[in-house]
């Protein structure tokens, strides 16, 4: 159901207009979060599709293609750290606009990823600090 814009909406500041936009939310939020949810799956969904279709849509490593298990795997290393900062959506935009993705980018298997990541010895630091923390080792 589309609600009636208030006669002063026109002459809101952008603060007010969030604020309106943030109270609509709430009081809309049966009807609203379930629309919301959908949107951004279908927007993530399409993401995905467009990155495969860019880097190719099986692992470079073993042939594996089952979408479900490819993964977008940073080339030189440091993928954790732009994933902590930009999020899988950001990545993928930033492919997205990059005029040559494929040389920072590729697709991997989780298998192969985990593999490669053992023979660059990028899981030791994470393991150890895990198990400090669990109080093991
Ligand atoms: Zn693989």
């Amino acid at each position: 159901m589309r609600t009636k814009l208030p006669v002063s909406y026109r002459r809101m500041s952008k603060e007010e207009r969030a604020q309106y936009h943030r109270e609509w939310r709430k009081r809309n939020r049966d009807s609203h979060r379930p629309k919301a949810r959908e949107y951004v799956r279908a927007y993530v969904k399409r993401l995905h599709a467009a990155v495969f279709a860019l880097l190719g849509e099986q692992c470079v490593r073993c042939g594996f293609s089952d979408k479900r298990a490819l993964q977008i795997d940073h080339i030189c290393g440091g993928g954790s750290q732009e994933h902590n900062s930009l999020h899988t959506e950001g990545i993928m935009r930033k492919i997205l606009n990059m005029s040559h993705p494929e040389n920072q980018y590729q697709i991997l298997c989780a298998n192969c990823n985990w593999i490669k990541k053992d023979e660059r010895n990028e899981n030791r630091p994470r393991f150890e600090e895990r198990y400090r923390y669990a109080g093991g080792f």
